[in-house]
């Protein structure tokens, strides 16, 4: 299973990528993760994601790339991936497509986590008081949610486009929100291009059959 879970900051993509990812036993890819790990390195490549990240500004997609492909190319060969903020614009995506059709890692679905600006600012600041992330202040959050709308939100048009689309409200308890995309996943009609279509048609009723309906 390949999953992209596109979201705004806030929006739980984190705690839905842990949660799907340990059910369906394939590794979760935390782009934000990845990428602080290379700061907490303290590698000439890390400073310069520090001083991205510290504005809330998208990190350089050579840098993403270097940092993301072979995570992604591990993980699926490995059983597939939860692919958590990454792709995030829409050069990213084409150049993520063109990777993946080069090395048959390409993404099965894409599911779009929304909830109202103001219930994501409410979270982002109760995280910063646990988590202290210097990206959660809320100027930063501001602008954070700025970018995503600028340069991510395309992409919901872009997947939607390909068919491999599905939204689902994340206002709503953690478990609620892992049911419904269970559910919309299972109503995903892939692509009608042949033998991709059955392998996935045939993924996707797996993926319904896995994941349990009930909250664990
Ligand atoms: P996140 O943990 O997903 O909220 O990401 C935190 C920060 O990491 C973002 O504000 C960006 O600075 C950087 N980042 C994460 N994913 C990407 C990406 N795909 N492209 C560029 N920058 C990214």
């Amino acid at each position: 299973m390949r999953l992209l879970l596109l979201a705004p900051p806030g929006a739980g993509k984190g705690t839905q990528g842990e949660r799907l990812a340990a059910r369906l036993a394939v590794r979760h890819i935390a782009a934000g993760d990845l990428l602080r790990a290379e700061v907490r390195a303290g590698t000439p490549r890390g400073d310069q994601i520090a001083e991205y990240q510290a504005r809330g500004d998208l990190v350089p997609d050579q840098i993403v790339f270097d940092v993301l492909t072979p995570a992604v190319v591990e993980a699926a060969a490995h059983g597939g991936y939860i692919l958590d903020g990454f792709p995030r614009t829409l050069p990213q995506a084409t150049r993520a497509a063109e990777i993946g059709v080069q090395l048959d890692v390409t993404l099965d679905a894409t599911v779009y986590l929304y909830a109202p600006e103001a219930v994501l600012t409410q979270r982002l600041l109760a995280r910063a008081s646990q988590e202290g992330r210097a990206d959660d202040t809320a100027g930063v959050i501001r602008h954070r949610l700025e970018v995503f709308a600028e340069t991510t939100e395309p992409l919901v048009a872009y997947y939607r486009k390909r068919g491999i689309l599905v939204a689902v409200d994340a206002d709503q308890p953690p478990e609620s929100v892992t049911a419904q995309i269970q559910v919309r996943l299972s109503e995903l009609t892939p692509p009608r291009n042949g033998l991709r279509r059955s392998r996935l048609c045939a993924r996707i009723r797996r993926w319904a059959w896995m994941i349990p309906r009930s909250p664990s």
